[in-house]
Parts: structure tokens; C-alpha cells; sequence
């Protein structure tokens, strides 16, 4: 089979030096290091350029190649949509993405309605133009336009999913970003903003969110951005009655809840979706890479009926539709992926393997949790995080050269796992792990292993 370069290890080492502008790279580090080149991918494993194999424990680096590599059937089903038709645009339909949005919207069954683009941070400004537009068809005498997000979250790398975006890695430098979107405290007990301990807390965290709403406005508020489980923000778990306070605020001011399930989404925690393991009906779903395992491009903004309605209700408006586009958005091959990846699911019963595997991840995770560098481990699903500190009296976070050292110690044993972003207020002490959906117990222990062997040796 070809296989799609011609080029030999040293010709793509010189190149990628040459030419590439890898993302997320200081590439100073080249002058020292060669760059990573991947060439292949099978099961849980990738093997770079010179013949090295990793055991992938973040599927695909960024939480997104859920059902691991080599799954011939997306592969199969792409190739063939390609020949029948590989595009049009998406103001008129195809099979695959009808056939998807229909799947979609029996996954979210409170939801009707699909629009489809490529990435995540696409699908959370298109939540936030439908937010805006949607108001100003309701109420043209208001200016209810501003979005409310959360510390810690991410929502994508566009300036308006960057405005929406708690961390300040990833937003410094980027300014002015868009005015009206306004932050609120994680849902973080750990390092509780509050200062106060679960359950004796009056849940401060949801609560926030209708001072927040009080203090600009409820007139002036549209949407509220959330990520079920936080993921390059520390893998924060919410808890349980959390949703239910925030979707309460949400109804009482008419602000529209977004779920931003781009890294939860398609089973990553044992359930289709994040938001489902809470009380909690989103008026919008976004979601993104494990929708086609990333074999593709594609993501979608899966809304509520009455939503879609308000853009319906004035003939005489001629622009009040939803007025936005996407090139690639909905395409049939893309979407001929994200079909084939979601029966691959169902049929292989993927989620259950999630939850068994994950309950066997947070047992052997569990034995770290005496280790004094280990300050808490959480998550759920295969899907966990295990936060790092000093101290475990006085929570201080690691050091950014110890985190970096803890994780080169990790990969030199042939194992690839992430780390947090770093966020406000500022750390980036946690290990992350996002193992794909068909990993094995052995595989998990040689991740567990790796970690723990890590932090036993790294000072
Ligand atoms: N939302 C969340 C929760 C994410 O983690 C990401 C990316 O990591 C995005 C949105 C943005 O997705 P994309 O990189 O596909 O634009």
C-alpha cells in the first residue's frame, strides 16, 4: 500500500525543520532536539519517524482518536463516500450528514436540530452567534448579547472561542479579545475559589453564576458556556447537583445553557455525552474531535427545537435566518466518518468498555494516591487526571520544570500522556490521561506503571 510520503526520515526531519510551524511549540527546543514525526498508527500505539512506538494514553495527543487507530470500517466508509460524492455544499443536504444529524439527535434526544462545521472552536461560535442572533429576533429592543464562561474552561482557539476561554496560556498575547464575555470560578473543590469544603458550601460555584448575570444585567446576558468536565483545565469533576443549579439560574434569567462537549463528547466518560451523567437539558450540545475519532474533520452545534424556531417565526425579515456558513461543514466524507465511527461504537459496545476500563483505570490510579507528590486524582470514564503538589498540606503546585521532567520520564518509557494548561490561577500540576476505548488492562497498567515510576524517580 502506499503510504502517502515519499520522503525518507532525514529528508522529513530536514523539512519539518525547514518548513513546519508545529502548534503549541516553543521551537527553539529544535536546536537541540529533533522534532517528533508520527508515520503510523495501530490500535493504542503510534510508532515517529525512526522507528519508535508509544503507548498512546491521550489518544491522538489531544483526547480525540477514541476507538484508536486502524479502524478500517471509518477508513472504508470514507473512501467509498468520497467516490459517490465527496461534496456540496451544505445549503443543500447529503445522505451521510441527514443520516447524522438523525443520529445525533437520538443521542441528545431533547434536541432537534444539527448544524454542522469542523472543528470545535467553529462549533462554539456558531452557539454563540445563534445565542445572539436568537435574541435579538426575540427581543429587538434588548441587548441581550454577552456570554458567561468559567475559569479553567477551554472553548477553542478563534477569538471569539479564545474571549470564551478561562486560561491564560492560551489567551495572552491575542488581545484586545471580544468584550462581553465575562469569566466565573471553576467548579473546582480542590482549591475551592470560596475558600469553603463540599458538601458545607451552598455550591458558591453555581451560585456565581446568578451574581454574575445580576451584576451586567439579565437583559444583557445570552448564553452561559460550559464544559461538563473541565479537560485541559485539570480534568474537574463537578458535582452532582451542580447542573442543577446552574440550569435553574439559566431558566430563571433566560440565559441559554451551551454544553461544550468537544473533548466529552462520544463516550469519553462512559455515557454518549458529559452532560449526561447530570440532571441537566443544554438548549445547545457542541461537540467536536471523538464525533469522527478525528479520522476527519467534522463537529456540530446540536440545538433545541424552540432554538431553531425563533428563527422561522418572521416572514417578513427576510435576514432573519441563521445567517452563517462553513465551507467544509457537513461534508458527505466527513460525515460519512462520524457515521461509521458512531456504529463502530455501538456495535463494539464501546461505552461499556469505557466504564469497566475506567473503573480498572481509577483502581491502579488509585495506589498512587498515598505518593506524597500526588495531591488528588479525578475524573471519570477513561478519563483522569491526577494533580500534583509539593505539599500535600499546603496544596503547592509542582514546578513547571518538575511537570516537564515527570513527563519526559513518562515518554523515555515509551508512554505518552498530557498535562493541564495553564489556567488561572495560574498552575499546571496535572497529569492527564485520556486512554482510547479499546485499551486492555495491560495497557493501562503500563500507563499506570510508567506514572508511577515517573514520580518515584523525578526530584
Ligand atoms: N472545546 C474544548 C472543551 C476543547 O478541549 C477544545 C480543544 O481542545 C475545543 C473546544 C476546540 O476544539 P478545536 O481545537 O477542534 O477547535
Amino acid at each position: 500500500m502506499a503510504r502517502g510520503y515519499e520522503l525518507s526520515a532525514d529528508e522529513l526531519v530536514q523539512k519539518d525543520r525547514k518548513n513546519m510551524w508545529h502548534h503549541l511549540t516553543q521551537h527553539k527546543v529544535f536546536e537541540s532536539v529533533e522534532p517528533t514525526i508520527i508515520v503510523e498508527g495501530k490500535g493504542c500505539y503510534i510508532k515517529d519517524v525512526r522507528g519508535r512506538e508509544f503507548l498512546d494514553g491521550l489518544s491522538g495527543g489531544v483526547w480525540c482518536v477514541n476507538v484508536g487507530y486502524g479502524q478500517e470500517s471509518i477508513a472504508e466508509a470514507v473512501y467509498e463516500q468520497l467516490k459517490i460524492m465527496p461534496y456540496y455544499a451544505l445549503s443543500a443536504g447529503n445522505p451521510p450528514a441527514i443520516q447524522l444529524a438523525d443520529k445525533l439527535t437520538t443521542l441528545i434526544p431533547d434536541a432537534s436540530k444539527v448544524f454542522i462545521s469542523n472543528s470545535g472552536s467553529e462549533a462554539n461560535e456558531k452557539a454563540f452567534k445563534m445565542s445572539r442572533q436568537y435574541f435579538r429576533l426575540k427581543y429587538p429592543e434588548k441587548d441581550k448579547y454577552k456570554i458567561i464562561y468559567r475559569h479553567r474552561d477551554y472553548h477553542g482557539t478563534t477569538i471569539g472561542a479564545l474571549s470564551a476561554t478561562g486560561q491564560e496560556e492560551r489567551r495572552m498575547g491575542f488581545g484586545p479579545l471580544v468584550p462581553g464575555f465575562v469569566g466565573i470560578p471553576a467548579a473546582y473543590c480542590y482549591r475551592c475559589h470560596f475558600g469553603k469544603s463540599y458538601p458545607g458550601c451552598n455550591m458558591e460555584c453555581a451560585r456565581a453564576l446568578e451574581d454574575v448575570i445580576q451584576k451586567e444585567g439579565a437583559d444583557s446576558v445570552a448564553a452561559f458556556i460550559v464544559e461538563p468536565i473541565t479537560a485541559g483545565g485539570g480534568i474537574l469533576v463537578p458535582q452532582k447537583e451542580y447542573f442543577d443549579i446552574v440550569q435553574e439560574i439559566c431558566k430563571k434569567y433566560e440565559v441559554l445553557l451551551i454544553m461544550d462537549e468537544v473533548v466529552c463528547g462520544f463516550g469519553r466518560t462512559g455515557k454518549w455525552f458529559g452532560h449526561q451523567h447530570f440532571n441537566v437539558s443544554p438548549d445547545m450540545t457542541t461537540m467536536a474531535k471523538g464525533m469522527a475519532s478525528s479520522y476527519m474533520p467534522i463537529s456540530a452545534t446540536v440545538c433545541k427545537q424552540h432554538l431553531y424556531d425563533q428563527f422561522l417565526n418572521d416572514p417578513k425579515d427576510t435576514f432573519a435566518y441563521f445567517r452563517d456558513i462553513s465551507t467544509y461543514g457537513g461534508s458527505a466524507g466527513a460525515s460519512a466518518a462520524a457515521l461509521a465511527n458512531i456504529k463502530l461504537i455501538e456495535e463494539q459496545n464501546m461505552l461499556e468498555k469505557v466504564v469497566t476500563m475506567g473503573g480498572y483505570l481509577f483502581d491502579r490510579l488509585g495506589e498512587l494516591a498515598d505518593m506524597p507528590v500526588v495531591g488528588e486524582i479525578r475524573g471519570k470514564g477513561l478519563f483522569a487526571g491526577i494533580e500534583l503538589v509539593e505539599d500535600k498540606n499546603t496544596k503547592t503546585p509542582v514546578s513547571e520544570a518538575y511537570m516537564g521532567k515527570v513527563l519526559g520520564n513518562v515518554a523515555s518509557q515509551g508512554v505518552l500522556v498530557g498535562r493541564t494548561n495553564r489556567s488561572i490561577p495560574g498552575f499546571n500540576n496535572t497529569v492527564t490521561l485520556a486512554p482510547m476505548y479499546i485499551v486492555t488492562k495491560d495497557e493501562i497498567d503500563r500507563m499506570v506503571g510508567a506514572i508511577k515510576k515517573a514520580l518515584e524517580t523525578v526530584e
